[in-house]
């Protein structure tokens, strides 16, 4: 009997987003931004778990510019160094609904309406203390766990496309919100839409915003719980622009788009997601990366509006029944980490165990795409010669033996 690797775990979980991928490929609405390598056709999609496992499909690999996706993360780093209060007397938090580049400015002499347009954004780089982009490259890099570079082609063709960032540059002196020549600050920001990223990138970063500040993956605390919660909150109402209500109805996650084809988001307590599709709709935002995270979102349960009791529990036990079978008791509500954790450990006990009996008893909900998942574990593990008995689950488990109780299990395993 073949033993099965723990990764085997991933490959439910990494077959979906190839689905997803792929059908988010065939669309063909939108067009690529005009500056920025933007390929047609690129398609990717990653996500990035609290606790720091990473599962991608398609271009996850392929770097493109961050765009506007930068601006949450500098309004992060200059709230960490300034303060909310003085970050917020000259930057509102209140959605624009307009576009990324409206010159807006609420009230008189007034404050940009938000940090993710951009003559908030500007004011946000303007807030950053000590030397700016130095500073804010560093930012990133430990917000995506490596060393990032910046694209010297794209940053020249936003310098010569920045007359009208210019003037909100100008703007911002001239209101009052930033104080001396705003020149310096316009260029950093300019330098941080030309930072190139991944869409694993952008999933480790956006699960850093979902972990409360601190990398999954490194363990590094790179901003506060509250300046999270802050980012998080300003991403869910002003993210996506004059689109940011339809988004909320469809995806219902706080998120940040670029026109370099990339999309941020996050489940608070989950994951993040990173997508990657350069066509753009009207209003900046990628069309293939918007549908990604809309069924990303309606498969693994993570819309906002919908309430989930705790998951962190979902193992409720594992007992060794003798040297052939290992007992995997799950829990509550399987939602997304749930379904990866339970995974993780069938696959583990089937490691060491040539079957393994899984208790759903105590099972209340399983989010929608889980009842893919489990069959194809079951599947799998019959390839290598293993028996997966279920107990209390439904009888469409492919491979998997469902049994009414955990004495009609036990003494199958005996016949
Ligand atoms: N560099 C772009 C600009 O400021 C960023 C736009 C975007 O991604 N929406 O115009």
């Amino acid at each position: 009997m073949a033993t099965p690797e723990a990764s085997a775990a991933r490959v439910p979980i990494l077959r979906h987003l190839e689905r997803l991928v792929d059908s988010a490929r065939d669309l063909t609405d939108g067009d690529p931004a005009p500056v920025g390598p933007g390929e047609r056709d690129g398609c990717g999609a990653a996500i990035c778990t609290v606790d720091g496992h990473i599962y991608g499909a398609g271009d996850v690999d392929v770097e493109f510019a961050i765009q506007s996706i930068s601006k949450a993360f500098t309004y992060a780093l200059a709230l960490s160094d300034r303060g909310m209060d003085f970050v917020d007397q000259r930057i509102n938090v209140e959605p624009s609904g307009e576009a990324f580049n409206e010159i807006s400015l609420d009230g008189d002499p007034g404050r940009p309406a938000n940090p993710l347009v951009n003559i908030g954004a500007i004011a946000a780089d303007w807030c950053v203390s000590g030397d700016r982009f130095p500073r804010i490259l560093e930012f990133y890099e430990r917000l995506a766990g490596r060393s990032l570079s910046m694209s010297e082609e794209i940053y020249r063709a936003e310098g010569e496309g920045s007359a009208r960032n210019r003037a909100l540059a100008w703007l911002l002196t001239s209101a009052g919100v930033i104080e001396g020549h705003p020149e310096e600050a316009l260029d950093a920001y300019l330098r941080q839409c030309s930072i190139l990223v991944t869409a694993t990138d952008l999933a480790i970063m956006g699960a850093t915003l979902a972990n409360r500040g601190v990398q999954p993956v490194t363990g590094d605390r790179v901003m506060s719980e509250a300046v999270a919660e802050r980012v998080l909150s300003v991403m869910a109402t002003c993210g996506m622009y004059d689109d940011a209500g339809a988004w909320m109805i469809r995806v219902g996650l706080p998120a940040k788009s670029g026109v370099g084809g990339g999309i941020v988001a996050a489940a608070s307590g989950q994951l993040g997601i990173g997508t990657y599709g350069p066509p753009l709709d009207a209003h900046g935002n990628s069309v293939r990366g918007t549908e990604m995270c809309a069924q990303l979102s309606h498969d693994f349960d993570l819309h906002f509006a919908r309430v989930h009791r705790p998951h962190h529990s979902t193992i409720r036990r594992i007992v060794d029944l003798s040297p052939e079978a290992r007992l995997v008791e799950l829990q509550g509500d399987l939602a997304f980490l749930g379904i990866e954790a339970a995974l993780q450990a069938v696959l583990t006990a089937a490691q060491d165990r040539p079957a393994v009996i899984v208790d759903m008893t105590r099972v209340h909900h399983i989010v929608h795409h889980a009842e893919d998942l489990l069959p194809q574990v079951a599947d799998r593990l019959a390839e290598t010669g293993h028996r997966l008995l279920v107990v209390g689950g439904d009888s469409q488990l492919g491979e998997a033996t469902v049994c009414r109780d955990l004495d009609e299990a036990v003494a199958l395993l005996r016949d």
